[in-house]
């Protein structure tokens, strides 16, 4: 049981407020995708599931546990960014391994876990090159191949397609789609691009100013957006 839950989740940043308040109920194995604006608050609250701000007000559950106050490290969640910072001067297959290195892991475990990342995301023929003889797609797959490894409850995906151009965005787009299919975890996905945000989840979770406008399975929304702002972004021109 790893889904994950906000109740009344509020972020202040100083005097300013940016979550107003966010209540969002995530079920285990849910591709749960959040749209909206520039600016209205997905970072942060994806940020806040992940334990890298604190929020403000509220609680955070992933599965059974109150994770409000842990650690990133000891929530059971791994987070893929849209600039995915790899090691220049290391391989693959030792990027891929590289947090568990740092966590003591012994080397078989981390050749297993390593090895089944790169089958699941077609990397195999790459383990042995350096990032800078890979493709963009290639290189956001070694990112997503660091989360895979690392074996979590809940993956955390902030706009991970935003710097590859568009062919790419659609072969990846289909690779997560694939991911989320074969490993079954809970994914929480935010994105602005309205086809990666229909094609991708089982929920949309529309944000605005901070506030949740209207959450729903994909076309649900699309044919019965409670108002423009959520036609705006999914819902049907009509
Ligand atoms: P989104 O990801 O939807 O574009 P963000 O979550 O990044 O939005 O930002 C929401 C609001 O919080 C914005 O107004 C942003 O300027 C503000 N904000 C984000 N991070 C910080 C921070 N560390 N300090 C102050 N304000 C922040
Ligand atoms: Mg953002």
């Amino acid at each position: 049981m790893t889904g994950v839950v906000l109740n009344n989740v509020v972020k202040r940043f100083g005097d300013v407020q940016v979550i107003h308040g966010v209540d969002l109920e995530i079920e285990d194995g849910e591709f749960c995708v959040f749209v909206g604006p520039s600016g209205c608050g997905k970072s942060t609250l994806l940020r806040m599931v992940a334990g890298l701000e604190e929020t403000t007000e509220g609680k955070v559950h992933i599965g059974e546990r109150d994770v409000t106050h842990m650690d990133p490290s000891e929530r059971g969640v791994a987070m893929v960014f849209q600039t995915y910072a790899l090691y220049p001067h290391m391989t693959v297959a030792q990027n891929m391994g590289f947090g568990l290195k740092m966590t003591g892991h012994p080397k078989e475990v981390i050749a297993e876990k390593v090895g089944e990342a790169s089958r699941i995301l077609k990397l195999d023929p790459y383990l042995d090159r350096t990032p800078k003889a890979l493709s963009g797609g290639q290189r956001q797959r070694v990112a997503i191949g660091r989360a895979i490894v690392r074996g979590p409850d809940v993956f955390l995906f902030d706009e991970p397609l935003s710097n590859l151009d568009a062919e790419l965005r659609v072969e990846m787009r289909v690779e997560i789609a694939r991911l989320h299919k074969e490993i079954g975890a809970t994914m929480i996905y935010v994105t602005h691009d309205q086809t990666e945000a229909m094609t991708l989840a089982n929920k949309i979770v529309v944000l605005r100013d901070g506030r949740i406008e209207q959450v729903g399975k994909p076309m649900n929304l699309y044919r019965d957006p409670d108002n423009k702002f959520v036609a705006g972004f999914i819902g049907s021109p009509s």
